[in-house]
């Protein structure tokens, strides 16, 4: 502790609780910026975390580094990761109480990278378990994979991850050894598949693929080198990237998957779809006498059949007709070439998003519990992480974006309810006196949200059953009818003169706890009804290719309940769609989240180039602020600023005082009265708790280590 107090002018203060102007947003942002200068990335507010993402690599997780946490107090270490990784293993087996450590921050802002150091921190400092060792590197080989499949370079972040991940490690009681894992997967953004922003690539896998593998694979895939040769990759324009080497990255993951337990088959039947995923982009067609799609690429469909282990005539119908089912009669009606584009594309999504879930409950197999069945499976401790894609604002936002930022609203909210719970918990246990402090509930935006009947979602699933009449603009109105003046929603119907330039008519502005974001309705039914025509999913279900036998079940198609026509449509049966099955999985999720002690990573992004060394004040600024920091150091310092035990107040400070110096023989309680009294402490300056001091000023603190000094 000691350099960074005596050095504060230089490097700032490592807690932020110790800032003299605490309700500055000015002192907070110049501390981080002293920091950030001199590569000091990490900075506490009380317990929680801060990290400034570096853009370089400052070797700072080494094995060394790790060594250094371990075991250690959290305040006598200069803030890390490893410290907080180190703190939450420890209670974990000391407490035995499951916990979760939660990583936020904007896209590109270091949560993905965290929460990869943090699973290696585990895997080399954890005991290797008796049995079962594998685990540790099925945990660390899962991340490849994942990223391949999950994560693509976007306008803000190379390597952004286009769903959020929970992941469970299991740790054995006794042992305190990783012995299992399990991850949740969240909303994958399959809509990348068929179509990408300039400058955005598809997910990894293609491009590794295409770069990594051997010819003898591509040949057997009908696949060319090049990337420019597919449809689905030059949508960006850029299948290049310098920070990307796909050539590598392609090895890591093959070498993965085999520690994973993939089997060369099944390797194999996950490449063949892959590659069929780049053959359907490339699937064509043109319009007869009769203005019906025909196909004109009769090599891709050939490709396609085989690779996707379906009948060829079935799939060539089925690109371009519709099956529709009238008063319990099949009728075949022809897709013009508009619609068969649509069925393609869907197809694609379809069998790519299945096959990434597939893939993670694959991943679940291999990271099982090698006992499962014996009895040290059930005495185990959980220590969850979650990485989620953070809250994004684009020139363009969709349905993509209202559901990412929603699930980042869901979880400010939980962040602010279990800080402040837990500030109170301490204050309760300790026997002070809690103040009630004031802070802004975004529940109000959640529940706009989510709200049954009233809520977005459910007027967009309300709108999802008027097929053929509703359209994303009905949408819109119905939003307008039902939500109509609400502080946090404004259309361009409901603004007044002067905002109402900034909105275009087919946009809902939401005021969200991180900002403005303006979404477009464009897409909202489609995207949120995800139709996949009932004759594609037939024949789907019908393929030899394991993988995708497994991703499209027979029983769908029996199914009464599943939508899959206009037609049948019509009866209003409910069916949960993609924004309310994702609703239903974040309030899951939350749940989870809630059930054990949290712990928080709140990650800020320096500057939007990417670029070591450059601190952004406005961008920065307005993390502090969506993040909630101002906040939440203001309830930390409700009443105090500095809070230690009493046995590591004396350590420390015992040499101040005749009394104490150089040992004292009674409680540790008195023995900090007698220091503090000696110190000259005023009653209104300092609490004594049950088991720590209360400091209420930074200066009295400073005051008393810079006596150290002297
Ligand atoms: P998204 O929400 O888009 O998934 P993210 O918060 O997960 O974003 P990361 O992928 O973790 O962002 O980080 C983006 C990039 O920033 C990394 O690829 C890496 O180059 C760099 N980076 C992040 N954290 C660190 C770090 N601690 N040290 C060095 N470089 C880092
Ligand atoms: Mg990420």
């Amino acid at each position: 502790m000691e350099s960074a107090l005596t050095a504060r002018d230089r490097v700032g203060v490592q807690d932020f609780v110790l800032l003299e102007n605490f309700t500055s947003e000015a002192a907070f942002i110049e501390n981080l910026r002293r920091r950030f200068r001199e590569n000091l990335i990490y900075t506490y507010i009380g317990p929680v975390l801060v990290s400034v993402n570096p853009y370089r690599d400052l070797q700072i997780y080494s094995r060394q580094h790790m060594e250094r946490y371990r075991g250690v107090s959290f305040y006598e270490v200069p803030p890390h990761l490893f410290a907080v990784a180190d703190t939450v293993y420890r209670a974990l087996r000391t407490e035995r109480r499951d916990q979760a450590v939660m990583i936020s921050g904007e896209s590109g802002a270091g949560k993905t990278e965290a929460t990869k150091r943090l699973l290696q921190f585990y895997a080399e400092t954890c005991p290797a378990p008796e049995r079962g060792g594998a685990v540790r590197d099925r945990l660390l080989q899962s991340n490849p994979v994942l990223e391949a499949f999950g994560n693509a370079k976007t306008l803000r972040n190379d390597n952004s991850s286009r769903f959020g991940k929970y992941m469970d490690v299991q740790f054995d009681f006794k042992e305190g050894a990783p012995v299992g894992g399990h991850i949740l997967s969240y909303l994958l953004e399959k809509s990348r598949v068929v179509h990408q922003n300039h400058g955005e690539r598809n997910f990894h896998v293609f491009y590794q693929l295409l770069e990594g593998g051997e010819e003898e694979t591509l040949r057997r895939l009908g696949l060319e080198r090049n990337p420019q040769s597919y449809l689905y990759l030059v949508k960006g324009q850029c299948a290049k990237v310098s920070s990307i080497n796909d050539k590598n990255d392609w090895k890591v993951v093959r070498k993965a998957l085999s520690v994973i337990d993939f089997t060369e088959d099944e390797v194999e039947d996950l490449l063949s779809i892959v590659a069929s995923v780049l053959h359907l982009g490339n699937i064509h067609f043109a319009a007869d006498e009769d203005s019906n799609a025909q196909v004109t690429t009769e090599n891709q469909l050939k490709y396609l059949t085989r690779l996707l282990g379906v009948e060829g005539t079935t799939l060539r119908e089925a690109l371009t007709h519709r099956k529709i089912i009238a008063k319990g009669e099949e009728l075949l009606s022809p897709l013009n070439l508009e619609q068969a584009a649509y069925a393609r594309d869907a197809l694609a999504k379809a069998v790519y998003s299945r096959t990434f879930t597939w893939l993670v409950r694959k991943i679940n197999r291999s990271l099982a519990s090698q006992d499962a069945e014996s009895p040290s499976w059930r005495s185990t401790t959980v220590l969850g992480l979650l990485d989620i894609y953070g809250f994004e604002v684009f020139q363009h936002n969709s349905f993509e974006q209202f559901c990412i930022n929603y699930c980042n609203e869901k979880l400010q909210q939980l962040f602010i309810e279990l800080t402040l719970k837990s500030e109170q918990e301490e204050y309760e246990a300790e026997g002070i006196a809690w103040e009630p402090v004031q802070y802004f509930n975004n529940k109000i935006i959640c529940d706009l949200v989510e709200e049954k009947f009233k809520g977005i979602i459910s007027i967009l699933d309300e709108e999802c059953l008027r097929p053929g009449e509703a359209t994303d603009l009905t949408f819109l109105e119905k939003l307008e009818d039902t939500i109509k003046h609400h502080p946090h929603f404004l259309t361009h119907k409901l603004a007044d003169q002067k905002t109402r330039k900034s909105l275009d008519r087919g946009e809902f502005r939401l005021l969200h706890y991180a900002g403005e974001v303006t979404y477009s309705v464009t897409g909202f039914l489609d995207k949120n009804n995800d139709l996949l025509f009932r004759n594609l999913k037939e024949t789907m279900c019908g393929s030899v290719n394991p993988i995708m036998a497994q991703c499209f079940d027979k029983s769908e198609l029996s199914d009464k309940k599943r939508p899959e026509t206009h037609i049948s449509l019509g009866n209003r049966t409910r069916v949960d769609r993609v924004a309310t099955q994702f609703k239903m999985s974040l309030l899951q999720l939350v749940e989870i989240l809630r059930s054990k002690e949290p712990a928080y990573i709140r990650c800020i992004k320096p500057n939007d180039a990417k670029q070591p060394g450059r601190f952004d004040e406005v961008l920065i600024r307005h993390q502090v602020k969506y993040l909630g920091l101002m906040e939440n150091l203001r309830v930390r310092r409700a009443g105090f600023a500095y809070r230690r035990k009493y046995e590591a107040f004396l350590q420390r400070y015992k040499s101040l005082c005749p009394e104490t110096w150089p040992v004292w023989a009674g409680r540790p309680q008195d023995g900090v009265a007698v220091l503090v009294r000696h110190l000259g402490y005023k009653p209104e300056e300092y609490k004594m708790g049950r088991t720590k001091i209360f400091i209420r000023f930074p200066k009295t603190l400073f005051a008393t280590e810079d006596s150290l000094e002297v």
